[in-house]
């Protein structure tokens, strides 16, 4: 593991890579790329660059099971990666970090298959077969806990089960793609029937998305001890929210057509070696709060099993962009806010004999922080629409302007260490 881990000592002879706020060398994440008209490939971001892994696959400098990795996504999707599970993609990693490392013999070999980003169009990094997304962020379920029940925000079953519902995965895009104002039934204050009609209250969601690795059988549970390994990486994830359809429609079965319409999700999978370094513990839960039941205890969990990356929302106006001013920031967050770890997510969706598979998409839940700067919904940040949120250039938003744009950024940083990002999660709202 040792190689896998020296961050701070990672050099590259590709210098833009030393010290780039997002993809210095010790991130290396994957994703799914095509360049001049070619199909979708994978690749590894490195600073402003793409390196293309069939291109070095092509070349002959990756051997054994990081060569079996790339070969495993000829479809154009990092499904097959994925269900090789971590010793191909650790195997990868090593093998990426020798040829771009400052010592490196093959930089002549490497250098025509590092492909200028902003050349290229990056794609959503797999086929998505489930997408489910989760609550634990404790802080958002008793922010909007509170403004339906003022006295009991937090309903009974939160601090036992890592509630959820299942979304749709049809409608997952990667960053960049518009965000169409949907349509749908509302039952507006003060009238007894509802009407059909485009949402007036768009909303966005800041998460965490973590990608799956390798599945379950149907019928068999993953144990909490070995949730990690079914982990193949994270993202940045915007649950776009129509809670005027939300309102109307939640009750009894939870969010449908208000969540359906579109997800942006980051495409960079930053990998859980690259996390290492920024995995924490588990907050302890507060002074009365229940044990968790034991098939979701495991204390090398509990001990590490956090993570410690600084969340933000950017808010870009059409009057902004007019005015040429830079996107404000409306939000600074951290995944520690998680009522529950990412292995607890996974042993609980599986508990039941639920099949996962490589590929499936998790949502956290928004993350709010319990300071008002910290918030990860505009309901929250407006109350529900009460106080309009007040901007620096004299805008007002209660919900979000056909126009706007949402940017979801991620950073870790630890001193020693050293820092990596997570790429922008980006979408703008285009009319009904
Ligand atoms: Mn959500």
């Amino acid at each position: 593991m040792n190689t896998l881990n020296t961050h701070n000592a990672l050099r590259s002879w590709w210098a833009a890579a030393n010290d780039h706020p997002d993809f210095p060398l010790h991130n290396l994440p994957l994703g799914v790329f095509s360049h001049a008209g070619s199909d979708p490939r994978p690749g590894v971001a490195l600073a402003d660059h793409i390196l293309d892994l069939r291109g070095l696959e092509a070349e002959g400098l990756l051997q054994g099971l990081a060569r079996d990795a790339v070969r495993a996504c000829a479809d154009g999707t990092l499904n097959g990666l994925f269900a090789l599970g971590a010793a191909a993609r650790q195997a990868l990693r090593r093998q990426l970090l020798a040829l771009l490392s400052e010592d490196a013999t093959e930089q002549a070999q490497v250098l025509p298959w590092l492909l200028a980003a902003d050349r290229c169009t990056v794609h959503l990094p797999a086929r998505i077969g489930d997408y489910t997304d989760f609550y634990v962020g404790i802080e958002h379920a008793r922010n909007v806990g509170k403004l339906f029940r003022p006295d009991n925000p937090l309903l009974p079953n939160y601090k036992y089960v890592p509630i959820g519902y299942h979304g749709r995965a049809s409608t997952v895009r990667a960053s960049g793609a518009p965000v169409r104002r949907p349509h749908g039934q509302t039952l507006p204050a003060g009238v007894s029937t509802p009407q059909f009609g485009p949402c007036a209250r768009l909303d966005f969601e800041l998460e965490l998305g973590i990608w799956l690795g390798q599945g379950n059988a149907a019928g068999e549970a993953v144990p909490i001890a070995s949730a990690g390994e079914h982990v193949a990486g994270f993202c940045l994830l915007n649950d776009w929210s129509a809670r005027d359809l939300q309102a109307w429609e939640y009750q009894p079965l939870g969010p449908f057509l208000s969540k359906s319409f579109v997800t942006t999700v980051s495409p960079w999978v930053i990998t859980p070696e690259a996390l290492q370094p920024f995995r924490c513990a588990q907050p302890p839960r507060p002074e009365g709060d229940p044990q968790p039941l034991p098939y979701l205890w495991d204390e090398r969990d509990q001990q590490a099993g956090a993570l410690d990356i600084t969340l933000e929302v950017l808010l870009l106006t059409p009057g902004m962009r007019e005015q040429g001013v830079a996107p404000q920031r409306i939000s600074l967050s951290n995944t520690r806010s998680m009522y529950w770890t990412v292995a607890q997510m996974v042993a609980h969706h599986s508990a039941n004999g639920c099949q996962l598979q490589p590929g499936d998409l998790f949502g956290s839940g928004t993350l709010s922080g319990a300071e008002p700067g910290q918030l990860g919904s505009l309901l929250e940040m407006t109350q529900g629409g009460a106080q309009p949120l007040q901007l620096a250039n004299g805008e007002t938003r209660r919900f979000l302007e056909d126009g706007d744009e949402i940017i979801l950024r991620a950073r870790c940083h630890k001193a020693g260490v050293g820092s990596l990002g997570f790429g922008e999660c980006r979408g703008r709202v285009t009319p009904a």
